[in-house]
């Protein structure tokens, strides 16, 4: 009957992980057909899929990746004896990155990456896409050769994508490009949303693929651009992305050149609604914090990479009090691993306030993290990226990961408990196997191009 039925132990819903409950997946649409009781409503000529010994929850998502940045992991933690180091000389690094690769080169990094993700438990990755130009500075024949090397490198691996293709106009508020950022460039603002459509177009013919607008940043776009691209994501119901008060220096430059500081900004032009995704948003004021939770939008953490080039911590507590959601993403691969960064949203909050439980769900008389976590993981990066998945619902995509019952670091818990030992105290490996449009991509912690996928990548980081 072209179904297949998932009959793991427990499976999650509602943020808890029951028992006896099965999904059932429609193969030819690679979607949820239904959760059901186990015992009693399997259809017949069903393929089953036993699970023993595994919790299945939705997929997790990562709504913010640089999968290029994947070459230099590992490689900035040092600085000259007598300088200082920070977020604007780790920059200096990725630009190097940046200049180097080759089409090929960029697509077997973000194979590799993408890949990585997979094992980890990522099923959706948005890919910000800032990497336009070749080395020299100039536009390759099709504008979006570098965007289809990093699509080929998802399909390949098999996640889902997608693709926030970005523009990037200035060095800083008013300044022309340094030479260092020329493969960045965006020349003029229709040739970019031309270009923009034209991937669009070409990826309704690739399953799992969907494009995003991602203007980079008030440092790196005129404000006067915004409002169009905004009305471009809008005509056509697609996310609308970009890097918002990442660093002190980023707010001042606002205020100097705008008179306001970056939500504010994004305020006054209009763009600010549940279409947005605000990434990284470190440093807001309680105004701003405010007309991002009466927006709707979405912010978009990025607890490892925060941490590891000093951002600063998300109010996260504030912000989901206002009405904001917030998201998680890897951004610059210094971790690649869902559950940390979830976990990070909260730790941080209750390292700065020494205080506990301030990302919350409301459960009855508790206030309680876990099931908050995994839909900050789930759910609002799926919304935050327009794709119909991150909850195991009738209708959502097939997506899925499973985890290892019998991992050492979930030893001694209950179905109640597992939602809380998972996400603020899984290890990382208890992922075992990851679904994507019903199709399972990684199975018993084997993706089957790894191999290869990591050969190629290293040969590109020894170049
Ligand atoms: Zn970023």
């Amino acid at each position: 009957v072209g179904v297949t039925v998932l009959l793991p132990d427990l499976l999650l819903e509602d943020g808890r992980f029951v028992a006896g409950r099965a999904v059932l997946v429609d193969d030819a649409s690679g979607r949820i057909r239904d959760v059901v009781d186990a015992a009693v409503e399997l259809p017949a000529g069903a393929r089953r899929v036993a699970l023993p010994g595994r919790a299945l929850l939705p997929g997790f998502v990562n709504a913010h990746s640089h999968s290029f940045q994947r070459l230099i992991r590992g490689r900035t933690h040092w600085r000259p004896a007598a300088e200082n180091a920070d977020f604007w000389t780790w920059r200096e690094a990725m630009y190097e990155a940046a200049l180097r690769l080759s089409p090929e080169q960029l697509h077997d990094v973000a194979h590799f990456c993408f890949i990585e993700m997979l094992r980890a438990g990522y099923t959706t990755v948005g890919e910000f896409h800032y990497l336009q130009m070749d080395p020299a500075g100039k536009p390759y024949a099709d504008p979006n050769e570098l965007a289809r090397a990093v699509i080929a490198a998802a399909r390949s691996a098999g996640i889902r994508i997608v693709l926030l293709n970005s523009c990037y106009v200035t060095g800083g508020i008013g300044e022309p490009l340094r030479p260092e950022q020329r493969r960045f460039a965006t020349p003029e603002l229709d040739g970019y949303l031309t270009a923009t459509d034209a991937l669009r177009t070409a990826a309704a013919e690739w399953p799992g693929v969907t494009v995003g607008v991602a203007p980079h940043s008030v440092r790196a776009v005129p404000a006067d651009w915004l409002e169009p691209i905004a009305a471009w994501a809008e005509e056509r119901d697609t996310p609308f992305h970009m890097h918002v008060s990442e660093q002190p220096a980023e707010v001042e430059a606002c205020t100097a050149a705008y008179g306001v500081r970056p939500v504010e900004l994004l305020a006054r032009e209009g763009v600010l609604g549940p279409r947005l995704t605000a990434v990284h948003a470190t440093h807001l004021t309680e105004n701003e914090i405010v007309l991002l939770g009466g927006a709707n939008a979405t912010v978009c953490a990025c607890p490892t990479t925060e941490r590891d080039l000093g951002d600063g911590i998300l109010h996260a507590g504030a912000l989901t009090a206002a009405g904001a959601r917030v998201a998680v993403g890897t951004d610059s691969q210094t971790i690649i691993e869902p559950l940390e960064e979830i976990r990070l949203v909260e730790y941080h909050e209750r390292l700065r306030s020494q205080r506990r439980i301030i990302v919350t769900d409301l459960r009855g008389d508790r206030r309680e993290t876990a099931p908050a976590l995994l839909r900050i993981g789930t759910e609002h990066g799926a919304r935050a990226l327009g794709v119909q998945a991150g909850a195991l619902l009738a209708g959502l995509a097939a997506d899925f990961v499973a985890v290892d019952l019998e991992h050492r670091s979930l030893a001694g818990t209950d179905a109640e408990g597992l939602a809380a030992m998972l996400a603020l105290s899984g290890h990382p490996d208890v992922v075992t196997d990851a679904w994507v449009g019903g199709r399972r991509v990684v199975e018993d912690r084997v993706h089957p191009l790894e191999p290869e996928a990591t050969a190629a990548f290293r040969t590109v980081a020894a170049q």
